[in-house]
């Protein structure tokens, strides 16, 4: 038995990263899978390895800073698996300036990835959640949206701390229709996103020092949790924050 069997589940950011493995992860638990991603390409790639595994995953196009992809892609879980349980809101860039660096096309262009997307996709899956009798909804923030950083991208800590917020409110707004908002904060992930720290000798020194278990995270280790707050083991879990960094953030 699975622990999502019966649920429809949908994944922003799906084609690779993270979002690739949150979508396998829940596919192999018993969930049908709908998964976007802009990366069409490496999102059919992802599809294969769900269908050839014997599980029921289905990649769409999803520009998850235009809405009417995000209606169809709402509308395909529906038409396809009968309806939406799951949505993780997982879509996110990083732009690694200062704010004196940082243009306004760039500050426009993550604020409208990393938040007016969450909000899209919030906005079409509650009615989807509500018709299927309740959902869960879990969005990638990051330990950026809780602690300022050092050297990192002012913008987006901005972004992900509106994330981190407007879970909270969908959380109480939506209590009422069975749907649950959590949100999830990862610290530094072994994935394309960083891979310019993981890659260069100086910068993960830097990055190494300030990791207490001496290792950066794996996208496996942010999917268990997603797989855990999707889950109705979690049933009584909504409004909080699920920090998964390895201690990043404890000091
Ligand atoms: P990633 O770059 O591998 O994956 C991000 C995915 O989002 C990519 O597949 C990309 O194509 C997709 N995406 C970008 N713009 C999009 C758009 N407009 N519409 C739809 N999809 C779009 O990085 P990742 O680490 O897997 O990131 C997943 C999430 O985790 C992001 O929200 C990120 O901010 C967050 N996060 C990452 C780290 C880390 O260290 N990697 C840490 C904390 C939080």
């Amino acid at each position: 038995m699975g622990r999502l069997d019966g649920k429809v589940a949908l994944v922003s950011g799906g084609a690779r990263g993270q979002g690739a493995e949150e979508a396998l992860l829940m596919a192999k638990e018993g969930a049908k899978v709908v998964f976007g991603d802009i990366l069409d390409a490496e999102g059919k790639q992802v599809e294969a390895e769900i269908t050839e595994a014997g599980h029921e995953g289905t990649f769409v196009h999803l520009d998850v800073t235009r809405e009417s992809e995000w209606q169809s892609a709402v509308e395909t879980a529906i038409g396809k698996y009968g309806g939406l349980n799951i949505l993780v809101n997982n879509a996110g860039i990083l732009i690694r300036k200062g704010i004196e660096e940082t243009t306004e096309e760039e500050w426009d262009r993550i604020m409208a990835i990393n938040v007016k997307g969450v909000f899209l996709g919030t906005k079409h899956a509650i009615p989807a959640m509500r018709n299927s009798g309740g959902g869960s909804i879990i969005n990638i923030s990051s330990t950026a949206g809780i602690v300022g950083s050092r050297e990192g991208s002012p913008s987006y800590t901005a972004t992900k701390g509106a994330v981190r917020l407007f879970t909270k409110s969908t959380a109480i707004q939506h209590a009422k229709d069975g749907i649950r908002c959590n949100s999830v904060h990862p610290g530094p992930i072994d994935t394309e996103m960083i891979r310019d720290t993981t890659t260069d000798p100086d910068k993960w020194a830097a990055r190494m020092r300030r990791l207490p278990m001496g290792r950066v995270g794996t996208a496996a280790d942010i999917a268990y949790g997603v797989l855990y707050l999707a889950s109705d083991e979690a049933s009584f879990v909504t409004g909080t924050e699920l920090v998964i960094d390895g201690g990043t953030t404890a000091e």
